[in-house]
């Protein structure tokens, strides 16, 4: 049995920046329990290895939550903040054009590695390799006693840092939800985001691996009404089984079932144009095939699919397909494709839903359980693509710090 003033479960990016910031308060007695071998696993993997920690424009609007609202926490530890603190301790930034912060060397495990390195130079215990499988009130002196499957911890104030359930394969696989249940906290329901979409393949198929710049729009029914959800210009990836990208991945917190997606695959070029475009080239080279004539517009694979959409044989003269340039052109325009669901928590990025807000106070500690704090995925917050989920998992960690030292401070 070991005993600690804190004790935090899960080293990801909420769990290893709330002990570093407990270290930098002075809170002595501090560790971290994860169940990998190393801490950050996750964390090394962001920004398709690039590490993508936040982003110039952090406004709560980036984020959901069914049950309050990221602001509170944002404002409190915003990205300046957190991107004084990384360079403090060893990181160099800088944001592109998009206003995404990377670290300059582009490589995310340079960050887990400033964490680690100064994680260990404050002090803070780690033990990993140790699965946590119980969590519960009451346990000799201290409140929690927490079991893992080699040893047993007891803490004064204890922090669920163990993230969501999005790609599990680097160790969140949401058992921080049941503990939270366990613990007597409301979570909410619980879906994959920053996720791929499956669509219809009828048109698409043979176009994977191809990524094109477009504006894609969210349509949805509702009842004899379509209605635009929303609309965002970027990367449009095709797959095996519907599309991807960050165009997609933002989508994804929006899109349901059913929804459909009316891809631009001109969004520079308005319809007339594109139709005098044509119309130009048919009657300057009318013995050419039409796959040859869509070959200059957009992306020959996605030429075909266009065609095929239109009932028109690629290898079909352009004279033969005059009279068709008015739907080829809106084709090009609006191809719309049907959501038949998300690929699921297997390849998320993010948990939509968690442990609710209302649970958790101004410093994310349970109004029910007092010395419970909740930080990171775990929690019902989720944020757009584009650094939004580390800022959050940074932020909370650091809110959660500052309202334990407080809370130290006090016991003292
Ligand atoms: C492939 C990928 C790319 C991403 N890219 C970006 C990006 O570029 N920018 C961005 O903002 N967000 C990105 N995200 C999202 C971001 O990584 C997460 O939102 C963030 O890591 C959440 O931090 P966390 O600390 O809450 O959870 P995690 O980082 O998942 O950490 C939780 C930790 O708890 C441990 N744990 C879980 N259960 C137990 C247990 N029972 N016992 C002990 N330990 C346990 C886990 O092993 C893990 O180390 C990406 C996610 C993925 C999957």
């Amino acid at each position: 049995m070991r005993d600690f003033n804190v004790l935090i479960v899960g080293g990801g990016a909420s769990g290893m920046y709330c002990a570093l910031q407990l270290a930098e308060y002075g809170v002595k007695n501090v560790a971290i329990v994860e169940k990998n071998e190393r801490l950050g696993r996750k964390l090394s993997a962001t920004g398709n290895g690039q590490g993508n920690v936040s982003n110039t424009d952090i406004s709560a609007s980036h984020y959901f939550s069914s049950t309050g609202s990221a602001e509170a926490v944002l404002k409190q530890y915003d990205q300046n903040c957190l991107i004084q603190y990384l360079t403090k301790i060893g990181g160099l930034f800088s944001a592109d054009e998009k206003g995404r912060i990377y670290p300059v060397s582009r490589q995310a495990s340079s960050v887990t590695d400033i964490l680690r390195f100064a994680i260990q130079k404050r002090g803070v215990r780690v033990f990993t390799g140790e699965n946590v499988v119980g969590v519960n009130i009451g346990g000799g002196a201290k409140k929690f006693l927490v079991t893992t499957e080699t040893d047993q911890y007891n803490a004064d104030v204890l922090v669920l840092a163990c993230g969501g359930m999005a790609s599990p394969h680097f160790g969140a696989d949401g058992a921080g939800y049941e503990f939270a249940k366990r613990l007597g906290l409301a979570v909410t329901k619980l879906d994959a985001s920053l996720v791929r979409l499956k669509t219809d393949m009828a048109y698409i198929r043979g176009l994977k691996g191809i990524r094109l710049d477009c504006d894609v729009c969210l349509r949805r029914y509702e009842g004899e009404d379509k209605i635009d959800v929303c609309r965002r210009r970027g990367d449009v990836l095709f797959t095996e089984s519907g599309v991807s990208g960050d165009v997609i991945f933002w989508l994804s917190a929006f899109a349901k079932s059913n929804d459909l997606l009316a891809i631009d695959f001109l969004p520079d070029f308005p319809s007339e144009k594109i139709i005098d475009f044509l119309q130009l080239k048919i009657t300057n080279y009318p013995e050419m095939m039409m796959e040859d004539i869509m070959r200059c517009v957009v992306n020959s694979a996605v030429g075909r699919s266009v065609l095929k959409s239109c009932s028109i044989d690629f290898t079909a003269r352009a004279k033969q397909t005059k009279e068709r340039v008015w739907d080829i052109a809106d084709r090009l325009k609006i191809f719309v494709l049907q959501v038949t669901g998300k690929d699921g928590f297997a390849n998320a990025q993010v948990t939509k839903g968690g442990v609710s807000m209302k649970e958790l106070d101004f410093a994310l500690m349970s109004k029910k359980v007092k010395g419970l704090y909740v930080v990171g995925e775990l929690v019902d917050i989720d944020g757009e693509c584009g650094g939004y989920n580390l800022q959050w998992a940074f932020s909370s960690g650091a809110v959660a710090a500052k309202g334990i030292a407080a809370r130290c401070a006090n016991v003292d």
